[in-house]
């Protein structure tokens, strides 16, 4: 049990017009799909190398699909896992996931390791319990020196996702490790309105339906919660027998939404 495999590996078919908006980021971001596409070339240049590269925001706003997306530009192969997924009830099993994780992604260089949920292993030790033999802190002591033993040449890209920068352990932001911050914004409408449109690029739209408006209607949503406006609108119309989607079946399922009535359903990450 304890060896099972616990990260999901994959090529992945999500490219940055998946992303909306996101414009910073993805310019950030480009560098890394760069030395992805061929890191002979960038080692030639002596363009120094990315390692390990920290995406900061609210939950839903698109950080997995960013990770998704870089893996997908650079053609190379993916390697996730959810940092909870580490810690389980058997002690141990947190360090040797790591080891595993990272052996394998060596193994199928270039390639992208991503960690969602940083948090959940990166939280500042000594914090607790434990006294140094806490699970957590072994997992977290495994990763630190994975990630130091990587060599300049070696073609692994490291992301992490957090939306608790503030509880990470230091040690994780050393130069070497996570050593850059790709910051997240929840998207303003503009943005908003190109999520929609991402969302809506299958779905059959009655000619009522203007997307400006809705993006404008919607402050503070995040791209999940759009995505589960979109498929609710959907729902609706579906039930209703309708063909199309049309704005009153959209306005309906935000109001069902800022209702928290299905919140808990829209909003599954
Ligand atoms: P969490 O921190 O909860 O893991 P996250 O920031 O990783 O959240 P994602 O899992 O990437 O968020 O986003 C959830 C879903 O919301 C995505 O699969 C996508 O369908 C949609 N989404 C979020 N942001 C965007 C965006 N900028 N463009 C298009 N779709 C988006």
């Amino acid at each position: 049990r304890s060896g099972a495999k616990s990260y999901t590996s994959e090529l992945i078919n999500v490219t940055f017009s998946d992303v909306a908006g996101l414009e910073e980021a993805k310019q950030e971001l480009r560098e890394v799909i760069d030395y992805l596409k061929d890191p002979k070339k960038f080692q030639q240049i002596g363009g120094k190398v990315p390692k390990g590269i920290l995406l900061v925001g609210p939950p839903g706003t698109g950080k997995t699909l960013l990770a998704r997306a870089v893996a997908g530009e650079a053609g190379v192969s993916f390697f996730s896992i959810s940092a909870s997924q580490f810690i389980e009830m058997f002690v141990g099993v947190g360090a040797s996931r790591v080891r595993d994780l990272f052996s394998s992604a060596r193994k199928a260089v270039p390639s992208i390791i991503f960690i969602d949920e940083l948090d959940a292993v990166g939280r500042s030790r000594g914090a607790g319990f434990g006294g140094g033999h806490d699970e957590r802190e072994q997992t977290l002591n495994q990763l630190l020196s994975e990630m130091d033993g990587f060599d300049p040449h070696e073609e692994v890209v490291v992301m992490a996702a957090t939306n608790r920068p503030d509880v990470l352990d230091p040690a994780l932001l050393r130069p070497g490790r996570f050593d850059r911050n790709v910051v997240i914004e929840r998207p303003d409408w503009r943005d908003r309105e190109k999520i929609l449109k991402v969302h809506t690029r299958k779905i059959p739209l009655s000619a009522d339906v203007d997307l400006a408006v809705i993006a404008k209607g919607t402050p503070g949503m995040t791209g999940a919660d759009l995505e589960g406006l979109v498929n609710e609108g959907a729902i609706i119309a579906a039930r209703e027998n309708q063909t199309v989607v049309g704005l009153q079946h959209l306005e309906r399922a935000k109001d069902k939404i800022l209702m928290g009535g299905e919140r808990h359903m829209v909003i599954s990450d």
